[in-house]
């Protein structure tokens, strides 16, 4: 166990079987944030250290991500691992409106979060992804580590598995 898979209630044994006592919105959010499926959006080279934790190395399957999906409409979460031009922006904007509620958003490294080494001087890239779709989780780096995604993917599981909104979640300005 991670220790994001305990269940989220008390489990009494009586004889003969045994009873749980729960409330439906912690079940509902211990499943939400164990079942999060990520959409692939791999533009250049953050995409590589994002490919390598589906890797035997970092096998993200051990906490519950690793359905990764290469449609929107299957996925809830986005992880924008590279630079975003400008005229990604609108294909970007496009696929989070096809995914479906609740969805959260990560930005994978510095060209995610502002444009990275492109900020200065460049008049063909987006100075962050969240001028385009809101952002709930910042990872910086150029590129992030793999364990800092997945450290970053485990806090949103935490997150939504607490019990707070999304808007509450990106209150909190978190960053992995
Ligand atoms: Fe490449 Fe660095 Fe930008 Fe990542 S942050 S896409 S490693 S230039």
């Amino acid at each position: 166990s991670n220790g994001n898979t305990a269940f989220p209630g008390q489990v009494h044994d009586l004889p003969g079987g045994g009873i749980v006592i729960s409330s439906f919105n912690e079940i509902i959010n211990w499943a939400r944030s164990n079942s999060l499926w990520p959409l692939t959006f791999a533009t250049s080279c953050c995409g590589i250290e994002m490919m390598s934790v589906a890797s035997s190395k970092y096998d993200f399957s051990r906490f519950g991500f690793e359905v990764a999906r290469a449609t929107p409409r299957q996925a809830d979460v986005i992880i924008i691992a590279g630079t975003i031009v400008n005229k990604m922006a609108p294909v970007l904007k496009r696929l989070y409106d096809q995914m479906a509620d609740p969805k959260y958003v990560v930005a994978m490294g510095a060209c995610a979060i502002s444009g990275g080494p492109f900020f200065y001087n460049t008049y063909s890239v987006v100075k962050g992804a969240d001028h385009v779709i809101p952002v709930d989780v910042y990872i910086p780096g150029c590129p992030p580590r793999p364990e800092a995604l997945l450290h970053a993917l485990i806090t949103l599981q935490q997150k939504i598995k607490s019990g707070l909104t999304r808007e509450q979640i990106r209150a909190e300005k978190m960053q992995s």
